[in-house]
């Protein structure tokens, strides 16, 4: 295990934003995680557990030991007529991951494609796309807990999964370091493709006859033509959650602004956050390094040497626009350290 200091975490994250850890190091097994904690606890410093950096946003350097996690391997646990449970490393690429599903035929992560990360931070929010999020295919995740360094297994009801939201955001904020998570992938196919575009990408893609590759393929077209790719524009995805509201305040915001978009859940009505930064004039607006996508508001972008404190104000000058206007508060997506 190599412990480094002074470490600049520019290309560890999708923002580009260019802050120093105290100390950084990449972990590779469990052993190597509980070696990391007792080196920060001895050290007296605080951690911050890492994967792929594209959901977090860096507005200071930090005094802290920053642990990468680097834990791979895919191993099939068991499997039976319907479906097969398959433990992978947290440090695994998602989007790795789910081609390997697609390859073997499991069926359920194809939705999910393009999602940048590691699988160990994906209960974290619970990431999702075109109707399809990893609860619906989760089983159980194994966690170190920091303090401890006893091993937990989390079920899927003990994670508290909600909308971009789970029981390590929350309750358990900063205990687990995530190590292992074990998915239930079907072996018969139940396609999710009335969400989004994917129905007419297909059409224009000349398949009448889905498939979990297929689905994958045209998700994989729909990301590319429509979010800014981080290698080239510094971004975290969306910035802010859909908000949802109860149903008698979207009533009368309906009757002032008749276009508004919307979709009903058990909640109340959720309103596309993009929506709502747009109609504030948010769009577009570049200010030097830093600004607001041009084709997709909800994305805050880093042109280069931006600084993240500085992205943060402009988040919340957005929240305040939107909030003064619709009487709404947007809550961010990213993590900000
Ligand atoms: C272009 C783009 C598109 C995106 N699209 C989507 C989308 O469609 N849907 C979606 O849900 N998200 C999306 N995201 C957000 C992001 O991809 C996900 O949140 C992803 O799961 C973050 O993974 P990561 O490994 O990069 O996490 P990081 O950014 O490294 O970390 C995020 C949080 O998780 C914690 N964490 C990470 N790994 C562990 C671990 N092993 N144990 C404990 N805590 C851990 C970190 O401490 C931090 O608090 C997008 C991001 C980008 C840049």
């Amino acid at each position: 295990m190599n412990i480094q200091e002074n470490i600049s975490l520019k290309s560890f994250n999708t923002f580009g934003i260019d802050k120093k850890a105290k100390f950084f190091v990449e972990v590779v097994s469990e052993n190597e995680v509980r070696e990391a904690i007792t080196f920060a606890n001895k050290k007296n410093v605080p951690l911050f557990i890492l994967g792929g950096g594209s959901n977090i946003l860096l507005t200071k350097d930090l005094e802290a030991l920053v642990i990468k996690i680097e834990i791979i391997g895919i191993k099939v646990l068991e499997e039976n007529e319907d479906q097969v449970f398959v433990e992978v490393g947290a440090g695994e690429n998602w989007h790795s991951f789910v081609i390997q599903c697609i390859k073997n035929d499991w069926a359920g992560a194809e939705n999910l494609s393009l999602i940048p990360g590691t699988v160990g931070a994906s209960p974290m929010q619970n990431i999702g796309a075109y109707g399809v999020e990893i609860k619906d295919i989760f089983k159980s995740l194994q966690a170190i807990h920091r303090d401890t360094l006893q091993m937990k297994v989390f079920n899927a009801e003990e994670c508290g999964f909600g909308y971009r939201e789970s029981v390590f955001k929350n309750e358990l904020k900063d205990q687990y370091v995530i190590t292992k998570v074990v998915f239930a992938l079907k072996k018969k196919p139940e396609f999710q493709i009335e969400y989004g575009a994917i129905k007419t990408t297909l059409e224009e893609m000349g398949i009448k006859t889905p498939s979990i590759a297929s689905i994958s393929q045209a998700v994989i077209h729909i990301r590319q033509s429509k979010l800014p790719d981080p290698k080239v524009i510094g971004n975290a995805g969306s910035f802010f959650k859909n908000p949802t509201v109860p149903f008698d305040f979207f009533q009368k915001l309906k009757n002032t602004y008749p276009e508004i978009p919307s979709f009903s859940n058990e909640q109340g009505v959720k309103i596309p956050a993009a929506w709502l930064i747009e109609q504030t004039g948010w769009k577009g607006k570049t200010f030097d390094k830093i600004g607001v996508h041009k084709n997709q508001p909800l994305v805050l972008v880093n042109y280069g040497g931006g600084d993240g404190y500085e992205i943060q104000v402009l988040s919340e000058k957005i929240q305040q626009s939107v909030l003064q206007k619709f009487g709404i508060l947007l809550h961010p997506e990213v993590n900000f350290l």
